[in-house]
């Protein structure tokens, strides 16, 4: 057969040869031998999965990996080629640049705190350096600010080395000893131009070099003509700083009603398409309160997870939608097929019917006989074939449709990955509002109790100062698994807030749920949380209240609430029923 150049005639050629070669309808097989007999090029799939494993295997040591990590993932959604491979070789570039050098940044550090400085006391270095431990999220972020704390603390000693030599210069305005003070103060004020003003300034060079040469003059200053001289510079550059200042902030407001502007428009668009409001929710629960960097840092992790699962589910949903399609115009071509095989039979029955009346002997007849046989068989072969074929097809078929079904459904419970707490897997606040609702409404309607405990974990900063916040996180996990393990089924654990658990209760008077609560207590003691091999103890205090009729949820949780505190007074560890 000559080779078919229509996509129809391809179809029906693929699919005969799948009978031919005895291969199972499988779409990768369709579209091998399509592709075979067309004699175009098969478009390789893209191996999302493959690639995803090999993100995830990437380490995240640092911010710079775990921004790259994330620019990795996006590009694995938007299944792009170039993208991946752009921020690889970035990847690499990162990861194998020189790794910081705490050993010298430490001895840095002893040999400056060991050291005596004009503009610092001990005090004032050891407060320093609790507030940039405290405030460095990463180590990265803890590196060079530890290395800016140095310079400037370097600095202020050049300063005092030189005040040592060059004494006679240092201004003293009023001779009475005020000299330190100021030297302290003129460090600082350098320091702050150094540090957090720099930082203001990153988009304005010009600004920038102007504040690193007002921080060296103020660091230089040394008599009353100077400082009249520093203090004219200082007025303009707080002049044209206060500029700055405002244009940041007025920028920050306006970026924010851009995302609100964007949010509430795609909010408008996507009514049909549940699976997007996940994502529109985070963004409005952001939007709604004061904006940190721990709640975008959180948020974007929530926005990642959920895009993930949903891009990758919208990749499947389409492809399974494409192979239905595929499906279907086949379908069609084979009964356009079929109908053009029997409207054949037909004239050649009627050819063979003109040759019977014209016949004159009988040897003539049973030639047009054995035709008419002939005909007859084949047609019943091919109808044969094609309702067996169209059978199979039609199962193909409702697979797919079902593929597509589950596909559809799968994504849009991607959006509930919104409604649950990133760390613990417990409901988070709004999971928990809305599990509150519905089991009130049910508990008002059936007439059934419905129980609410709030617990709190005892001593919890002990722990988290005494074995690290990390332990603290890897804590939480457990408690929330060990509840999630002892309670029914139909019972919700939810995240209260941070060491805060509410454990909903339907159907269940307030005994049985004090003894629930009392039960996940001995649990505790059973199942220990092992931090490097010791065990710990976690225990907790409790408070549980019964939906009463006519009152409103959020007053049940409160009477909770204080249920949990007045067990803390009574000594912790305990459930008080209130
Ligand atoms: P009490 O027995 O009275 O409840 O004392 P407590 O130490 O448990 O209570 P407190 O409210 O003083 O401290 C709670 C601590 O929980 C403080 C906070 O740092 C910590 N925390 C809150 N959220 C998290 C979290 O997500 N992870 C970690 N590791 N700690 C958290
Ligand atoms: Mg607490
Ligand atoms: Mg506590």
């Amino acid at each position: 057969m000559n080779k078919p150049t229509n996509p129809s005639e391809v179809a029906r050629e693929t699919l005969k040869q799948l009978a031919l070669r005895r291969k199972l309808p499988t779409p990768d097989n369709y579209r091998e031998l399509y592709h075979e007999i067309a004699g175009t090029r098969a478009a390789e799939a893209f191996p999302a999965a493959d690639i995803k494993t090999l993100i995830s295997s990437l380490p995240k040591q640092n911010n710079d990996q775990a921004k790259l990590v994330r620019k990795l993932e996006l590009a694995l959604a938007n299944q792009s080629w170039r993208e991946l491979s752009d921020t690889l070789k970035e990847f690499v570039e990162v990861s194998t640049a020189e790794p910081p050098n705490w050993a010298t940044l430490i001895r840095t550090v002893i040999a400056q705190i060991q050291k005596r400085h004009a503009g610092h006391t001990s005090a004032s270095k050891r407060d320093a350096l609790e507030s940039v431990l405290a405030a460095s999220s990463s180590q990265d972020a803890l590196f060079s600010r530890l290395q800016s704390v140095m310079r400037s603390w370097g600095n202020a000693a050049a300063a005092d080395d030189s005040e040592s030599e060059e004494c006679a210069t240092t201004i003293t305005p009023d001779g009475t000893g005020t000299k330190p003070a100021l030297r302290e103060l003129q460090e600082l004020m350098a320091s702050l131009l150094d540090n957090a003003i720099a930082m203001m300034l990153t988009d304005e060079p010009a600004l920038l070099a102007e504040s690193q040469a007002l921080a060296e003059a103020i660091r230089n200053v040394s008599d009353s003509a100077g400082l009249n001289r520093l203090t004219e510079r200082v007025k303009k550059f707080s002049y044209k700083l206060h500029f700055v200042a405002e244009d940041q902030s007025e920028m920050k407001v306006a970026l924010l009603q851009l995302v609100q502007l964007i949010v509430d428009n795609i909010n408008e668009l996507v009514v049909d398409d549940t699976w997007l409001s996940g994502q529109v929710t985070i963004v409005r629960e952001l939007m709604g309160e004061p904006i940190t960097l721990r709640r975008l840092d959180d948020v974007e992790r929530r926005m990642k997870d959920v895009i993930f699962k949903q891009s990758a589910l919208k990749h499947s949903l389409n492809d399974a939608k494409d192979r239905l399609k595929e499906m279907l115009a086949t379908f069609v071509d084979r009964l356009a097929d079929l109908s053009e095989s029997t409207s054949g039979y037909h004239d050649k029955i009627e050819h063979c019917a003109e040759r019977i009346s014209k016949a004159n002997d009988i040897s003539e007849l049973s030639d047009v006989l054995d035709e008419v046989m002939r005909e007859t068989r084949t047609i019943q072969v091919n109808a044969r074939r094609s309702r067996d074929e169209l059978a199979a097809m039609r199962v193909r078929v409702d697979e797919s449709e079902k593929e597509v079904v589950r596909l559809q459904e799968e994504l849009a419970n991607a959006s509930d990955l919104v409604r649950t707490d990133a760390l613990t897997g417990a409901l988070n606040r709004k999971g928990m509002d809305e599990a509150i609702e519905r089991e009130a409404a049910r508990a008002n309607r059936q007439g059934s109790p419905l129980c609410m405990a709030l617990l709190d974990i005892d001593n919890f900063k002990k722990l988290n100062d005494g074995l690290g916040h990390a332990a603290g996180d890897a804590a939480l996990v457990h408690l929330s698994t060990v509840v999630q393990e002892t309670i029914r089924p139909h019972d919700t654990l939810a995240r209260y807030g941070g060491e805060e658990f509410v454990v909903i209760m339907p159907d269940t008077s307030m005994d049985d749920a004090v003894t629930a609560m009392v039960r996940v207590q001995r649990e505790l003691t059973r199942k220990f949380f092992l931090h490097n091999n010791d065990k710990v103890l976690i225990t907790f205090s409790c408070g549980v209240a019964q939906l009463g009729a006519g009152e409103v949820p959020a007053e049940a949780l409160k009477r909770a609430d204080s249920g949990m505190y007045i067990a803390k007074r009574a000594g912790k560890n305990r459930v008080v029923p209130t």
